[in-house]
């Protein structure tokens, strides 16, 4: 599974360059997404802008920031579900908008992109790239020839469109933001001395030293004057109710990251506990599937006083994963991966974590790794419960007819996957451990309750 981008935005009144403070945020971002990466800034009377693919290092290799100067910026790492992996669809996406200059970089998916791309289309707008970000520009023009007010027009194209995002905006010198009015994508403020910083998650605020003020509200729009921060609220975002992405705390965010008010590592290591309570397993050793579940496995042992042991070593240097045509090539990507520790293995009943199991491909990989490791029982846990639905706002996740617990019952999988014991978090220990109402969580892949009109094209 992956998600698709993180965002930050810097608004500063003093007169320095911000765009480097910016690449330190999109750094702690990296994990959201690592097809490609830019950042845009406004010097005062110009807007600059460099993007590039692949990791933050390869896009800005020997970059000089003197070359993205001003106070105001904003930056992007992507993961493309919409749009080709490439430069052109790279952003922020930067054009200009009756006469001022415009960058826009958003992370989620919009779902009606298709329908609203054909009506514009036909209204006579030309796109020249595949993204959503391009859709958004032209709704926003629309919107914005009709009124001077940033603010409305923000409110207004909001109302057109359907799904998850959120969004930063620089328009000339100023920096707006938006959540989607579900808050199904994660968006926070902080301070950092006297300037203000925005992004998709806290961690990018603790690498820069700026402290962290609140979430961005669901249906909030945010933007600065001087030293204050406006927020101006969506009128129908009184009439949809919160939908925070519950995999956002099982596997996308960081650890180290805050969302909602909801500390990730502390739900992981409930994730962990409420495994225990309803998985009693005699075992020798915890094992994680590192790194995502690392905290749930603590919290097993903990809570089970079971040892827990870094029985799989990740190599942290494997970049982007590559199609594999053969079973057997797969395995080796995976091994490239993923490498047991033999001693910590052998002969020894394992109680192994997992995040998600999505197709059960990687699961099967390191079932079979851990076997050839000596493993004596393999019980596989897994930290929510069967995904059996795809994912529309921005997950790349698997089609239904890839989703194995789509198609499969668990025993069929279990056995599939060869494992003595496969046990799924429940939903309500899973939102036990999450700390949010069951009402306000997307849990439409676990569920199929999607919390939008999900046909619309
Ligand atoms: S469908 Fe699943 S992955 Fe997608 S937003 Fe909802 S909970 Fe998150």
């Amino acid at each position: 599974m992956k998600d698709k981008c993180g965002i930050v935005g810097i608004h500063s009144n003093l007169k320095k360059n911000v765009s480097s403070l910016v690449y330190y945020g999109l750094y702690a971002l990296q994990h959201r997404g690592q097809e490609s990466a830019g950042i845009a800034t406004f010097d005062g009377s110009k807007m600059h802008s460099h993007i590039g693919m692949g990791l933050l290092t390869d896009a800005f290799k020997d970059f000089d920031f003197n070359f993205l100067p001003g106070n105001k910026a904003i930056g992007h790492v992507r993961y493309s579900t919409t749009g080709d992996s490439k430069l052109e669809n790279s952003q922020p996406f930067l054009t200009s908008l009756n006469g001022e200059f415009i960058a826009i970089a958003h992370n989620g998916d919009i779902i009606n992109s298709s329908s609203l791309r054909d009506e514009l289309i036909k209204e006579g707008y030309e796109f020249t790239s595949e993204t959503d970000s391009e859709v958004l520009f032209y709704l926003i023009k629309r919107e914005h020839d009709k009124t001077d007010d940033f603010t409305l027009t923000i409110e207004r194209v909001v109302e057109k469109i359907i799904g998850s995002y959120s969004m930063v905006f620089l328009i000339d010198n100023k920096l707006y933001a938006v959540r989607d009015p579900a808050g199904m994508k994660p968006l926070a403020i902080a301070k950092n001395g006297e300037d203000y910083m925005i992004a998709s998650e806290t961690v990018a605020f603790d690498v820069v030293g700026a402290n962290l003020i609140r979430d961005v509200e669901p249906g909030e729009i945010i933007y600065f004057e001087y030293n204050e921060i406006k927020s101006h609220k969506i009128k129908i975002a009184d009439s949809i109710k919160n939908a925070h992405c519950i995999f956002e705390y099982v596997y996308f965010a960081r650890p180290d990251s805050i969302i909602d008010g909801q500390d990730i590592y502390k739900t992981r290591l409930n994730i962990g506990k409420h495994l225990y309570e309803e998985y009693k397993i005699n075992a020798d050793i915890v094992v994680p599937v590192p790194d995502s579940s690392i905290p749930a496995a603590i919290g097993y042992s903990r809570a089970s006083k079971i040892p827990y042991g870094e029985g799989l070593i990740k190599n942290r240097y494997v970049g982007r994963t590559f199609i594999m045509p053969s079973q057997g090539e797969r395995l080796i990507a995976v091994k490239l991966k993923i490498n047991p520790i033999k001693s910590e293995i052998k002969g020894k009943k394992i109680i192994l974590i997992d995040d998600s199991i999505v197709r059960g491909t990687t699961s099967q990989s390191m079932i079979k790794i851990l076997r050839e490791a000596g493993a004596k029982e393999i019980h596989l846990l897994i930290g929510c419960p069967p995904i059996i639905a795809p994912c529309y706002y921005g997950i790349s996740m698997a089609s239904k007819k890839e989703l194995i617990a789509a198609n499969n019952t668990i025993g069929q999988i279990k056995k599939q996957l060869g494992v003595e014991t496969l046990g799924y978090l429940s939903i309500n220990s899973l939102v036990d451990a999450v700390g949010i109402p069951f009402a306000e969580l997307c849990l439409g892949c676990i569920n199929e309750k999607y919390p939008t009109d999900i046909h619309q094209k």
